[in-house]
This record gives C-alpha cells, sequence and structure tokens, in this order.
C-alpha cells in the first residue's frame, strides 16, 4: 500500500499525532507456536498513543517473538493485533502449502507492518548503501515517496539521531553505536505509529550503550510511541510508562515500572528480577 504523501509535511520528523485515550496498539489472546514449541501461550495487552512499554522477561519466553508479530515479521496461529486502524485477526489467516498466503492478506499484513518501524538487535544496514541512502530506501523505493522530500526528512532524523557529518559515510565507517543510531532513524523514516525496538543495545561494546539510550530517551520525550524489548533494567525504571515481564508466553505482570521492577508481586517476576539485578 501507497500512502498519500500529498497532504503530509514531508520534512517533519516529528511523531504522528494519534486520538487520545484510544490505545494505539491492542494485542488480544496472541499466540505462536514453533512446531510442537508453544512460544506465545496467551498474550494480551495494550499501548496508549505516546507511550513506552518495555517488555522484558528471561531468555526465551517469547518476547521477540512477540514483537515480531506485531510487525507481521511473525505470523501468530491465533490472536487479535490491532495498530491504528488496522486489525489483523491471525486465527482468520491459514496459510497453504509452503506457507503461501492469498493476495488479500498479503495487502493486509504489509498494511500491518507499515504501521510499525522495527529497530534490529543488530542494526542490519545495507552494507554498500550510505547512511543517507539506507534511509531512503524505504521511503522511496517501497513507498513510492518522492526523492526530495524523503531526503529532507531523513536529513533531518540524522541530524535528530546526531549523525549529521555522517550521512555520506558507509556503515563500516560507523562506529556499533553510530551504526544502530542509523537503524533507528531508518525505522523513523517510514513514518511509522509505533516503534519497536528489539534489544537494541544487547550487542553494542559497554561504552556505546549509553548513546543509544539517549536517543531513544529523546524519542520517548517527543511522543513517540514505543515498545521495546530490553533488559536494561535502568532505562526501563526511567523511561517506560508501562512494564510487562513476560515468562514461559505469558504476560505474568504488567504495570508501571514502580509496580513491576519496584514492587514485584510474582513469584516468578522477582526471581528474574533477583537474578539480573
Ligand atoms: P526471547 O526474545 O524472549 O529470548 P524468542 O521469542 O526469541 O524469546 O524465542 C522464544 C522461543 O522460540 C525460543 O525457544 C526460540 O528458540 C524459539 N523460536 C524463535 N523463533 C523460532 C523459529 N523461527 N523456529 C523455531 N523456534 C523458534
Amino acid at each position: 500500500p501507497r500512502p498519500d504523501h500529498s497532504t503530509t509535511d514531508g520534512g517533519s520528523v516529528a511523531p504522528p499525532t494519534a486520538a487520545r485515550g484510544i490505545p494505539l496498539v491492542a494485542v488480544d489472546h496472541l499466540a505462536k507456536s514453533f512446531g510442537a514449541h508453544e512460544v506465545l501461550k496467551d498474550i494480551s495487552f495494550t499501548v496508549e498513543p505516546g507511550t513506552v512499554t518495555c517488555v522484558i522477561g528471561p531468555s526465551g519466553s517469547g518476547k521477540t517473538t512477540l514483537l515480531r508479530s506485531l510487525d507481521a515479521l511473525e505470523i501468530p496461529d491465533a490472536g487479535v493485533v490491532r495498530v491504528g486502524d488496522c486489525t489483523v485477526d491471525f486465527g482468520e489467516i491459514h496459510p497453504g502449502p509452503k506457507r503461501r498466503l492469498d493476495r488479500r492478506t498479503r495487502e493486509l499484513l504489509a498494511t500491518l507492518r507499515s504501521k510499525s518501524g522495527m529497530v534490529f538487535q543488530a542494526h542490519n544496514l545495507f552494507a554498500h548503501r550510505t547512511v543517507l541512502q539506507n534511509l531512503l530506501e524505504g521511503p522511496v523505493v517501497v513507498q513510492g515517496e518522492p526523492v526530495a522530500q524523503a531526503t529532507e526528512r531523513a536529513r533531518r532524523l540524522l541530524d535528530e539521531v546526531g549523525l549529521s557529518a555522517h550521512v555520506d559515510k558507509y556503515p563500516f565507517q560507523l562506529s556499533g553505536g553510530q551504526q544502530q543510531r542509523v537503524g533507528i532513524a531508518r525505522a523513523l523514516a517510514l513514518r511509522p505509529q509505533v516503534v519497536l525496538f528489539d534489544e537494541p543495545t544487547s550487542a553494542l561494546d559497554p561504552e556505546l550503550v549509553g548513546e543509544v539510550l539517549g536517543v531513544m530517551k529523546t524519542l520517548a520525550a517527543e511522543g513517540w510511541t514505543m515498545v521495546v524489548v530490553t533488559h536494561e533494567l535502568r532505562f526501563a525504571r526511567q523511561v517506560a510508562d508501562q512494564v510487562l515481564f513476560i515468562d514461559e508466553g505469558l504476560v505474568v505482570e504488567r504495570g508501571t515500572p514502580e509496580q513491576v521492577i519496584g514492587d514485584p508481586q510474582q513469584a516468578r517476576t522477582k526471581a528474574f528480577l533477583r537474578r539480573i539485578m
């Protein structure tokens, strides 16, 4: 689906406005198995516009699978995901032989995908394209946005993540922290309604973690809606409006950081926090 760019301010890097009081993201009874392994058992939660949700939990508990389901990179077996005005009932999607999906379903999943921008653990930038070209690929090639408009916005985004001096460099010429900041700017270049982060600092050397978390704090303060899978509890305490503790494919505990991290009620949450603090 190609968004209509004619009436939008192509240069703006502000988060999109969303109706207040209505969750921007709603996940209802999501389930996903890989073979006999039930990775997501029954996951439900909502995300209010302009808020940060941090997803914490043990390794292998299904956090990445959940995040990828929001972006339709995984196809859950059951449950409903709504982002903005796009609702996908995964229970009604039945892949054919070789996991083929019919055209209507592919278009629906593409629409869902267009609502969010994903920042991966390792940035996976295009190695043979400059920083600026990396930001233009999605808007221009995939979404059909005019080059001049996409370029103006890309430059502003790179300025915002502190990389205006590096627009014409190639990824290998940047530090890991700079590369990850390009990854964030690239996700924002697609003008998502929600930004998904999958352990964005876990592949970084410790001294580079701060600059990436700093950019994420700025985005949060600007009002971007963010869902962040992270082990950075300090970040979660400082920035999250909501924390989900996930274990064995279930939301074990959900609340403010003060509640979930500061005063956990469930034995499994307590045990997890003791292990990682
Ligand atoms: P987390 O992000 O909490 O560490 P994941 O969502 O990455 O957890 O993985 C949850 C479980 O699902 C793990 O046991 C993982 O091995 C399994 N898993 C994830 N993706 C696949 C896949 N494509 N095929 C088979 N198993 C998978």
